[in-house]
């Protein structure tokens, strides 16, 4: 086991892909690369070759830049095995509860459906890191593209029990919008109005909020406290099952 170190490459629009770099063994992952040349030059300017791509789910900003990363570098794709015909050149497929290393650094596999019906996520205890994809955001979730409120739930569940020391490294820079339909949930959270003042402040001058941590997630992501009662009683349903909460606040985000 051992810690990893960590670079964030923002790409496109809002996208974040990641380099680990396992110091020990010089083994080098990218994370969801959804283009390949930003990454490629990173990597050389850094002086890791990468050895390996992690995807956390099929979509094209995350596994766009797979086939020009492997044709340069030769490295192996891991993905989900239920999503094997829609990862671009998979070589090694997991599923929940799988173990992965990057040399000597370790990573359990989570399937977390929701987003899509395939959506794997991967932690790295040692380096209290999780890849969560469109998963968590900070201050949010990923839309339900192919999966119901049923799935997403108790993928969101899961990944909430993981320490809260735990860092968030989802891949999108959507914490200011998301702040703004939060506050409309729970107007009484005052550690999430404090969240939102220093996440707008970050904003303002071009700083990244990602990765967050998951402590805070937990006390402020409208979407993972869906069984919390505060939040419960905010949207009017206290007393409801948790998986109608979540529908509630997927549905109003889905239509802010
Ligand atoms: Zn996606
Ligand atoms: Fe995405």
């Amino acid at each position: 086991m051992s810690a990893l170190e960590i670079h964030q490459i923002p790409v496109l629009e809002d996208n974040y892909v990641y380099l680990l770099h396992e110091p020990g063994s010089e083994a080098t992952g990218v994370v969801d690369p959804a283009v390949s040349e930003p990454v490629l030059a990173e990597a050389e300017r850094l002086g890791w070759a990468i050895t390996h791509i992690l995807n956390t789910h099929h979509h094209g900003d995350h596994v766009g830049g797979n086939r020009k990363i492997v044709a340069a570098t030769g490295c192996h794709v891991i993905g989900a095995r239920r999503d094997r015909r829609r990862i671009p050149g998979i070589g090694v497929e997991v599923d929940d509860g799988d173990r992965i290393r990057l040399g000597e650094a370790e990573a359990e596999v989570f399937f977390v459906p929701g987003h899509t019906s395939g959506h794997i996520a991967f932690w790295f205890p040692e380096s209290a890191a999780l890849f969560c994809g469109d998963t968590i955001f900070a201050l949010g979730c990923g839309r339900l593209i192919e999966g119901t409120p049923a799935q997403m739930w108790p993928s969101l569940k899961k990944l909430r029990a993981l320490p809260d020391e735990t860092r968030v490294y989802c891949a999108h820079e959507y914490t200011a919008a998301n702040f703004a339909f939060a506050r409309t949930v729970e107007l009484e959270n005052a550690a999430l109005m404090a969240r939102g003042e220093a996440i707008l402040a970050a904003r303002a001058k071009g700083a990244r909020t990602v990765p967050s941590l998951l402590g805070e997630e937990k006390e402020t992501n409208p979407f993972l406290r869906a069984d919390v009662p505060s939040l419960a009683a905010a949207v009017g349903m206290s007393g409801r099952d948790p998986v109608e909460i979540f529908t509630e606040v997927r549905g109003r985000k889905d239509r802010f």
